[in-house]
């Protein structure tokens, strides 16, 4: 399908991305069709939605005169059928479970039309393990937003074995339109691009401290030293919670059955005892903390 002829995108679940990813839509002139199966979810995504693009306008991404022409685009719907009737893009945004996902998919596959791309925004269950929810596996996809939706911030691609060329390029297509940086994932993986490399640096991280070549702080020290305003990767585990941390981990070892795949011991125990970052005030830091606000903290504290 063309790009051009994708004027209607609907985003199911209205939660901390739905929101999000339907405003960016909105934005560059798509039509939004969001669903929620909770009311309270919608009314929540609309008012997110507002205070968001006045934070926009503040910030000069967005002009005072294309807040009401972007918000009369997005419409909200509780019943599936009238989100999903007329879509020709949808964007499956509901919680990270794999059979909820197949479930929604069965049903997106009933009430679209039969050439509407279906993709999820999953940040760890690949499209083939639900593209068999459907009787359209050769245009099903993930397509995975970041938090930040916003012009200039990735958007990564990735089809299975059985994506058509065609859905694939549209979906990219579609980034490109919203604004996006569209990164075209070659071969089906667990975590995307951006998030492997991430998790090396986290895995590497967390190496160093358990074989005692270097502290917690001076691991962050050694990052943003090198890379000045970087924050270092323990501070940012610690802001995303280790028991998220955690859940990745185990998350890629049932992927892969690798056992270099095995959460680190160092990482489990801290859950354990309930030292799960900044939320419990404790983790690989003891918060408040520095370095927190301010990651040139760590560096600074060495040469004042
Ligand atoms: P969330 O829990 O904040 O929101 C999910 C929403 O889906 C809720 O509003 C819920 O009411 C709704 N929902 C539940 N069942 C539904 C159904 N059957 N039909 C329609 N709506 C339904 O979840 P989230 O954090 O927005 O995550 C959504 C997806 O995006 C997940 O797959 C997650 O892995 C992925 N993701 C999340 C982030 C993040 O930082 N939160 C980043 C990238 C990707």
């Amino acid at each position: 399908m063309d790009i051009k002829n994708i004027e209607i995108i609907c985003v199911v679940g209205a939660g901390t991305m739905g929101p999000r990813i339907a405003l960016q839509c909105a934005i560059h002139g798509f039509n939004v069709n969001m669903y929620d199966i909770i009311p309270d979810m919608l009314e929540k995504a609309k008012n997110w939605q507002k205070d968001n693009i006045t934070d926009r306008v503040e910030r000069g991404l967005l002009e005072e005169k294309d807040v009401e022409g972007t918000m009369s685009r997005i419409n909200y719907f509780t019943d599936l059928n009238s989100a999903a009737g007329n879509a020709d893009f949808v964007i499956e945004a509901v919680p990270e479970n794999i059979e909820l996902k197949r479930k929604v998919f069965a049903q997106l596959d009933e009430a679209c039309p039969s050439h509407t791309i279906l993709s999820t925004n999953s940040s760890s269950i690949k499209s083939s393990l639900i593209a068999s929810a459907t009787k359209r596996p050769n245009k099903v996809l993930n397509t995975h937003f970041g938090l930040v939706v916003e012009d200039g911030r990735q958007y990564e691609v990735m089809g299975n074995s059985q994506t058509s060329e065609e859905t694939l390029k549209t979906a990219i297509a579609l980034g490109h339109a919203i604004g996006l940086v569209p990164i075209p994932v070659r071969k089906e993986a667990i975590g995307f691009v951006y998030n492997r490399i991430w998790r090396a640096i986290k895995k590497a991280a967390m190496d160093i401290v358990d074989k005692g070549i270097a502290s917690v702080e001076d691991v962050d020290r050694s990052w943003t030293a090198a890379r000045p305003g970087a924050e270092g990767p323990f501070i940012r585990m610690d802001k995303i919670g280790l028991d998220v941390i955690l859940a990745i981990e185990e998350q890629w070892y049932e992927d892969s059955g690798d056992p270099r795949d095995k959460p680190p011991k160092f990482l489990i125990d801290k859950v354990k005892k309930g030292e799960l970052g900044v939320k419990t005030s404790k983790g690989f830091y003891t918060y408040p903390h520095p370095a927190y606000e301010e990651p040139g903290w760590l560096t600074r504290a060495q040469t004042e």
